[in-house]
């Protein structure tokens, strides 16, 4: 196996999402547009909310044209949407939307969290979709940790969520190949994994700290690997948990914006417009 070189990221944009979430941004930044078919990440949390302190929910919003995943580190998610369905997540549970067409949801802490209080820590990556898929029907898995098959040595444990390492399989569906993986580590241990030569790959460590490819990769660093080769040595320096991600480019034009992400601008004003006019469904806040 040829271990693929990294060049090292640390700058985060800070904002808000809905009046009450803060999050970071490790992609996309200034030097740092596009690793498709990865589209954004944003890392909320560690935050410990007392009890009653977290009441607020985002509000129903639409999306159109690419896969919102939510990988929940740590607390309880509720979220409902406009084809009807519910559900909650849990500490370690993965939700790998696909929002095709177009849907209207809402998510937020869970009533029993809001209640009871606790950490919350979760990454929500935004996954393209082919043009071919861009307009398929909305839907979701919701991905309990316990259904997630892991590969453990050498101090990680490496647990997929989609895609095959070492013929472990991940039991998310993707429109496109991809692996995603939660890797969490111990102060001392080494892996190699094979990643396939042409896919885009990353590492973010959300907390400790990695040496990868020359790279050494702390807490909100993020590890962008080059195309020059056909895996990623991972060893550990400092206690933590990284997410994995690889996948083949998607070679066509992107054009995203807000919650929309299409090929071209045209169809960016017709989301606009499917939504105004309820294509997208509704959903009561
Ligand atoms: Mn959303």
């Amino acid at each position: 196996m040829k271990h693929r070189t990294a060049k090292l990221h640390t700058q985060l944009v800070h904002m808000n999402v809905g009046p009450a979430f803060k999050v970071k941004q490790p992609f996309p930044v200034a030097g740092l547009e596009q690793v498709s078919p990865f589209i954004l990440l944003h890392h909320a949390g560690p935050q410990w909310h007392a009890p009653g302190a977290l009441q607020a929910r985002l509000s129903p919003h639409p999306h159109r044209g690419f896969e919102p995943v939510t990988f929940l580190f740590s607390g309880q998610l509720h979220h409902k949407d406009s084809t009807g369905a519910q559900g909650f997540l849990r500490s370690g549970d993965v939700q790998w939307m696909t929002a095709g067409s177009g849907i209207i949801h809402s998510e937020g802490p869970s009533a029993d969290f809001a209640r009871n209080g606790g950490s919350m820590e979760l990454v929500q990556l935004w996954v393209n979709l082919p043009r071919a898929h861009k307009m398929t029907t909305p839907k979701y898995q919701d991905l309990r940790a316990q259904s997630m098959p892991f590969i453990e040595r050498s101090g990680f444990r490496v647990q997929l969520v989609a895609g095959s390492l070492e013929g472990v399989n991940g039991p998310a569906q993707t429109f496109s190949p991809i692996i995603a993986a939660m890797v969490h580590f111990d102060a001392v241990g080494a892996i190699e994994l094979a990643v396939p030569e042409g896919w885009n790959a990353l590492a973010y460590v959300l907390k400790g700290s990695v040496r990868t490819g020359t790279a050494t990769v702390g807490t909100n660093g993020l590890a962008e690997y080059r195309a020059d080769g056909d895996g990623v040595a991972l060893e550990a320096l400092e206690e933590g948990y990284l997410l994995l991600l690889a996948g083949e480019p998607i070679e066509e034009p992107v054009v995203s914006y807000g919650p929309f992400v299409m090929n071209y601008p045209g169809e960016i004003k017709q989301a606009i417009l499917d939504y105004e006019n309820g294509r997208m469904g509704v959903l009561e806040s």
